[in-house]
């Protein structure tokens, strides 16, 4: 079964980035220590800033992201605080280094799922793309994580590199005992938006292979999502942070409710302290509620060339909000 997952309106979904440092140096790595800060976070402010969104919302998740977030030695603490707060899910998004022996100081029960980071299903591919070495690490972290009971996802991210392994992912998905793959699409942020815009797909690219590779993967029981990405002129577009509670928290403070929005110093709510307070405008939230035919305005103020014009000037198709996504689910 195939369906569009709106963006949840009864639920806060909060993205947090817990340190900034990472082992590896993927090519589209979308980390920017100038803009997000190069702390890592401690124990006490992480968890005064989880409660400060459980206080929000009965019905929050949270996913703890870094840089590589098992690099931080007590992201099993805030995991379990996590729990004790009452998120209703839990996820970490590692690139399967597993720092920190942190398989051994969590229980399957207090995460919801890891989540991996392979972007090939050969080692020469996905070692081109996040690094030597980073292939047979991940297989092995994920492989570990499955043999003491974790639930596991993959997060594959598609670009010009790696699109052609996307249709063969499904077996290796399948032997590994993977529940869910989540298909990304490559953002130009970060370093990419300096050095690797030419790996961002066209619409032909992507729907010519990227539905039907989820569907087939699918039919192996594996649940795909997948962002929507283009959206003809007849669908409706919402962005996100009008309708739906999303927050992205990077370790200097700074909380973004669009992920577009990260490259710049243009967030709508800062932590001083404990305290989440509203920066002053312009932010973020003078850019969503501006209405353009191309859909996505911070698409087509950052990444534009993904856009296709006819000859009267009006765009072929709308971009959709990055955080619109296809689910499916056999
Ligand atoms: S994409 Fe993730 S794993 Fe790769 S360098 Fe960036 S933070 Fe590290
Ligand atoms: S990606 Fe675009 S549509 Fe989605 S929240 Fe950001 S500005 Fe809004």
């Amino acid at each position: 079964m195939k369906k569009t997952v709106s963006f949840s309106k009864n639920s806060t979904n909060v993205f947090f980035h817990i340190l900034t440092a990472c082992n590896l140096k993927c090519r589209h790595c979308y980390i920017n220590p100038k803009q997000h800060g190069k702390e890592i976070l401690s124990l006490p402010i992480i968890e005064s800033w989880l409660e400060a969104f459980a206080e929000k919302s009965s019905t929050a998740n949270v996913v703890f992201l870094g840089g590589e977030p098992t690099m931080h030695p007590e992201l099993s603490q805030a995991v379990k605080k996590a729990r004790h707060l009452g998120y209703e899910s839990i996820t970490i998004d590692t690139n399967g280094y597993l720092f920190n022996n942190i398989l051994e100081k969590l229980n399957p029960d207090d995460a919801d799922y890891l989540s991996f980071s392979l972007d090939g299903k050969t080692r020469q591919t996905n070692d081109a793309i996040r690094g030597n070495g980073s292939y047979d690490r991940c297989i092995a972290g994920i492989r570990d994580a499955v043999k003491k009971k974790f639930n596991t996802s993959l997060i594959f991210t598609v670009s010009r590199e790696n699109i052609h392994e996307l249709p063969e992912m499904g077996p290796l998905i399948s032997d590994l005992g993977i529940e869910r793959l989540f298909i990304q699409v490559i953002g130009i942020r970060g370093k990419s938006a300096d050095t690797e815009r030419r790996l961002q797909l066209s619409q032909k690219e992507w729907l010519s292979v990227v539905p039907a590779a989820a569907a087939d993967i699918a039919n192996l029981g594996v649940t795909v999502t997948y962002p929507k990405v283009f959206l003809s002129s007849e669908e409706k577009f919402e962005c996100a942070a009008r309708v739906s509670e999303n927050y992205f928290i990077f370790p200097n403070g700074r909380v973004y409710r669009c992920p577009l929005c990260e490259d710049y110093p243009i967030h709508g709510l800062q932590f001083e302290g404990n305290r989440l307070i509203s920066t002053e405008r312009i932010n973020e939230n003078d850019l969503f509620c501006l209405d353009i035919p191309e859909g996505c305005v911070m698409n087509k103020l950052i990444q534009p060339d993904n856009l296709i014009y006819d000859d009267y000037g009006m765009p072929e198709y709308k971009i959709a909000c990055c955080l619109l996504k296809e689910e499916i689910h056999n």
